[in-house]
């Protein structure tokens, strides 16, 4: 075991992982430690077009071909098939209420599809996160980072010249001295603990006790709604959102058939409910029951490990970087899973972090105190932002009207983005605000959407006239205008929305483009790949500028429909 290093790394969740190799691949001697063993469970499995993005810039950059394929499901599915993965093709919602069947009302049905990609093959995934990192953990050995897994890490001291921590390992003491400290510990808390950080939950809106496990046996919305109108993609594959009275429930399925289910529940619904959290199997019963058409897709489901459940799930602290110091995002702060940021917010702090360090000082080593405090300050804004956009949805589940109109938001904010990065030639977009932080004219819409919401529900869940309904989806259209490239918030696509190249096509001047300057663009924007396998041998600084890349070949297909 090393006794010093010049980065060390606590938590090996993808986060951790994947930044302690990216870091030594740039030259750096990581130590990477872990209070458990791989494989194991982790929560949080739906990735995003933001998420692949980032993935893909990583791989490009640092010639990391898995973060590449890894990127779509297609071709994640070539090259890892052993590792678990599930087609997520966009968001699906459906609204549900208390001892009703979900009513198929065709196309005025309480249902909203969104797609995030146009076919299977450059689809998005849900991550088993068990196998994903374990995956990371082991490429980030083969490329030189020292990993320590059972370490028990008892104390830690950072100083204006770095980090001292001490703990023991298989009841062997160790001492590990490291010129930075990365936090990668999630929930787990680590340098909160170890340096008294106060939290800062208290600045944050939104609040949800969870009950979750992983099933097999889940059956289909398709197959339990034969008759709903077709959508973009198929209901299923897609991370699917059940909005109850008491919250909402996330499923997410696996290819090979497994279900990750949980609900989130607020504080009001929790306690409306008969069941506590103190027996989750009877709370997990008691919302099937309350719900049929979720009761029956679950009726004959078996949970693949005990149900659980956690009070709450947020957390915040009011500091996220020091001097010689950084969290990564989970550590920092959590809103919730309902719209999927985690990963996706992740992986862009690991490219941030990752840039920190490249540009270090030669002599330094370490990155600057300037970009470490541009780092807390973004971290701060996004979970601010992430907050706002996830207790207005909240506020917006009194009235599916409201929650389809609130949703646009965020899909908007998620497509420009999405699109400004993928024509974008280089890899500072990484720096750009997350969920329209900084943005001119989405920066400030979360926060006075909630103050609008907040008037209609009077935060006690009331409906509010279909007049302020609908003016306050009109409200939201207006809002997000100049950046809806993806033909959003639009009353005629009756809450099903394909990935609509031609509203793109349309909305060129949104993105400071001709309409030929868009046309020309349209692989890139579709997510065609831009850089062919063989080029990932070359070190960094020898890649192409994005422009003069060449397309792959397409991805073969998924077996799903
Ligand atoms: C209910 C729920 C659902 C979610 N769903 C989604 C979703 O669908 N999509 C999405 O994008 N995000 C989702 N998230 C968020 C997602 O879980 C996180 O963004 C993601 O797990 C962050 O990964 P990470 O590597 O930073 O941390 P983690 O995955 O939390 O890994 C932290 C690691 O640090 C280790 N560790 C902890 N303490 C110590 C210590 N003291 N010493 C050493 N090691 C330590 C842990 O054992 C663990 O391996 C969800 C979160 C929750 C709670």
């Amino acid at each position: 075991m090393k006794e010093s290093c010049e980065v060390a790394v606590v938590g090996s969740g993808f986060a951790g992982s994947l930044l302690a190799r990216v870091l030594a691949i740039i030259g750096y001697d990581v130590v990477l430690l872990e209070r458990g063993t791989h494989p194991r469970f982790a929560i949080g499995e739906s990735s995003t077009p933001l998420a692949n993005l980032s993935l893909e810039r990583i791989g490009l950059r640092y010639g990391l071909s898995d973060c590449y394929d890894l990127a779509a499901h297609g071709r994640w599915l070539a090259r890892y098939p052993n590792i678990r993965r599930g087609l997520k093709r966009g968001f699906t919602y459906y609204r549900h209420h208390p001892h009703q069947p979900f009513a198929d009302e065709g196309l005025a049905s309480e249902r909203l599809l969104v797609a995030a990609s146009p076919n299977d093959a450059i689809s998005d995934s849900h991550w088993l996160r068990a196998d994903v990192d374990h995956h990371f953990v082991r490429e980030a050995i083969a490329k030189g980072v020292e990993y320590r897994d059972r370490a028990n890490i008892t104390d830690a001291d950072i100083g204006a010249d770095g980090a001292r921590l001490i703990g023991t390992r298989d009841g062997t003491a160790f001492e590990l001295r490291a010129n930075f400290l990365i936090d990668a510990s999630g929930p787990g808390g680590f340098l909160a603990r170890q340096l008294a950080i106060p939290s800062g939950l208290e600045r944050t809106h939104t609040r949800a006790a969870l009950v979750y496990s992983h099933f097999d046996g889940v059956r289909l919305m398709m197959d339990l709604l034969p008759e709903m109108p077709e959508g973009p993609y198929p209901d299923d594959w897609a991370a699917v959102h059940h909005l109850i009275d008491e919250g909402w429930m996330y499923s997410l399925r696996f290819d090979d058939g497994v279900t990750s289910a949980g609900f989130l529940l607020t504080p009001q619904g929790l306690a409306a409910l008969q069941s506590s959290g103190a027996d989750p199997n009877a709370l997990w019963r008691e919302l099937l029951d309350r719900y049929p058409t979720i009761g029956r897709a679950f009726s004959a489901a078996t949970p693949l490990m005990p149900i659980e459940f956690r009070p709450l799930i947020q957390h915040r602290l009011t500091r996220a970087a020091g001097e010689r110091w950084a969290m990564m995002p989970h550590a920092y702060a959590f809103v919730d899973p309902l719209f999927s940021t985690g990963i996706a917010w992740g992986l862009r702090a690991v490219e941030r972090l990752a840039l920190a360090f490249e540009a270090a000082a030669p002599g330094r080593r370490v990155p600057g105190a300037d970009i470490i405090a541009r780092y807390e300050t973004a971290l701060s804004a996004e979970a601010d932002q992430i907050d706002l956009v996830v207790a207005g949805a909240y506020e917006a589940m009194a009235h599916f009207d409201l929650f389809a109109a609130q949703a646009m938001l965020y899909f908007a904010t998620v497509s420009f983005a999405e699109a400004s990065q993928r024509l974008a030639p280089d890899d500072s977009v990484a720096g750009k605000g997350f969920l329209g932080v900084g943005d001119s004219v989405l920066g400030g819409v979360p926060r006075e959407s909630l103050a609008r919401l907040r008037a209609i529900t009077r935060s006690r869940g009331e409906i509010g006239s279909s007049e302020q309904r609908r003016e306050f989806a009109g409200w939201i259209a207006a809002s997000v205008a100049p950046r809806n490239i993806a033909g959003l918030a639009d009353p005629k696509r009756r809450n099903l929305y394909p990935v609509d190249f031609d509203a793109l096509i349309e909305g060129h001047a949104l993105l400071g483009m001709t309409r030929d300057q868009i046309i020309y663009a349209l692989p890139a924007l579709r997510g065609m790949s831009p850089l062919p396998p063989s080029l990932y041998a070359l070190p960094a600084s020898h890649l192409p500028p994005r422009a003069s890349r060449l397309p792959l070949p397409a991805s073969p297909r998924s077996p799903h429909p």
